[in-house]
């Protein structure tokens, strides 16, 4: 069970290399499973047993399914799409010396730079084209070895071992090819889509890294990917709604973008997405608004963004006594200043529903000299405010291109959110 599923998260990761592919992969598997898809500019008619999904912006996405009897509670599991990596820049190109082209990126969320260097890497995102006097949105992927950021040779900085201040614009440009390159990089991902460069009005277009993921370790315990901060919580989530008998509560799987950039997006935490669908799930149900807020006070949001395992090489860097360890169950995140939102009621509900699922749990802080990352329940709650916990799956190298966790976590979380979702 733990391998199988590990198998399938790797997969769905290599399909999702952006926030878009990771919506469009969840979906395709929400229709093949017999969702109905909503559009949020056309009218909601939802019905009693009735299972829905809808996406904001093709990066955000609610899926959620409606008990047959009249529940009135929303179970609401959230995570993110998006993970740090480099934008490309509008006219990408940067000629070098006239004898190299390379790419000219910025930087999207707070990334550990230095492996992202003399790797394989592509470019993957979203068009905006005109077709047929419609403006219509493309995914496109160039599924090739295509770009790399070569780093400097220690002979010409040899103090590079002693740590490196990157700066994107100088440092981090990756190489596309040589002079006979010039002019054909739009070209390239026009073809990619199947467009015509000059049908290209915008684009979203982003670096990912082409190094498969990989299960390893002495009993293959560890699997290490790019992006399992946060699709290893958006799997696990999509996988425990599809497990789920939604007969106790109106379960929601809520995937959320820009994360790791504030989430003060139209399809972010910050957002009205959630608080917007929730209400329509009310009124599609022929609800009041007053009976919107006693649901609301009956719900409960599990919001799931990937949390820090000890780490074998600086246990100084945690906190004294609750130290979360790979494959040892879900880690509850606790914040005095409230960054996160677990508070004694939430964590009690939270546990309890581990206990249920027989799912084993774990506890983090912060050491109480050392500010923590920030995530999305906290910033959520501001718009639809429920009881909520934060929780994530242990995992070491945060925000690098290739992050690792225990093969175990996914199973466990598949596992809670099934019972939560039943
Ligand atoms: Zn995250």
């Amino acid at each position: 069970m733990y391998r199988e599923n590990a198998e399938k998260l790797l997969d769905f990761i290599q399909k999702s290399p952006t926030a878009f592919h990771a919506v469009e992969e969840m979906s395709l598997r929400f229709r093949q499973e017999g969702f109905e898809e909503l559009k949020e500019n056309t009218p909601w008619n939802l019905k009693k047993g009735g299972r829905y999904f809808v996406t904001r912006n093709h990066s955000a996405l609610i899926a959620f399914s409606v008990p047959e009897t009249d529940v009135r509670k929303f179970h609401i599991i959230a995570s993110h799409s998006d993970s740090p990596t480099f934008k490309i820049k509008e006219n990408p190109e940067i000629l070098s010396d006239n004898v190299y082209v390379k790419l000219n990126v910025e930087k999207y969320g707070g990334m550990i730079c230095a492996p992202w260097v003399d790797r394989p890497l592509s470019v993957a995102g979203r068009l905006v084209v005109k077709e047929n006097g419609n403006l219509i949105e493309k995914l496109v992927r160039i599924d090739r070895d295509l770009l790399l950021i070569p780093s400097l040779a220690i002979h010409m900085n040899r103090s590079v071992n002693e740590g490196v201040a990157y700066n994107v614009q100088k440092d981090l440009l990756p190489l596309y090819g040589g002079e006979e390159a010039k002019d054909t990089f739009m070209k390239l991902v026009a073809d990619a889509a199947g467009v015509t460069e000059e049908d290209i009005l915008g684009h979203d277009l982003f670096l990912y890294s082409r190094t498969p993921g990989a299960i390893w370790g002495a009993e293959e315990e560890f699997i290490s990917s790019g992006r399992l901060d946060d699709l290893q919580c958006a799997f696990s989530s999509m996988e425990g709604l599809l497990e789920g008998t939604h007969k106790e509560s109106i379960a929601v799987h809520c995937v959320l973008d820009n994360e790791e950039v504030g989430s003060g997006s139209r399809q972010g935490a910050a957002s009205t997405f959630l608080k917007d669908t929730l209400w329509r799930i009310n009124a599609g149900l022929g609800r009041s608004y007053e009976e919107y807020l006693m649901t609301l006070a009956e719900s409960f949001c599990i919001s799931a963004d990937n949390a820090h395992s000890v780490h074998p090489n600086y246990l100084d860097k945690a906190d004294p006594v609750n130290h979360p360890v790979m494959n040892k169950g879900i880690v509850i995140k606790y914040n005095a200043d409230q960054k996160y939102c677990t508070d004694a009621f939430s964590a009690a509900v939270f546990k309890d529903i581990c206990k249920d699922a027989d799912v084993p749990f774990q506890t983090f802080v912060n050491r109480s000299d050392m500010a923590g990352g920030s995530t999305l329940g906290n910033i959520s709650i501001t718009q639809v405010a429920v009881p909520t916990v934060d929780i994530g799956l242990p995992q070491l190298g945060m925000h690098s291109p290739y992050e690792t966790a225990g093969v175990k976590d996914t199973a466990y979380f598949i596992k809670a959110a099934k019972e939560f979702f039943r």
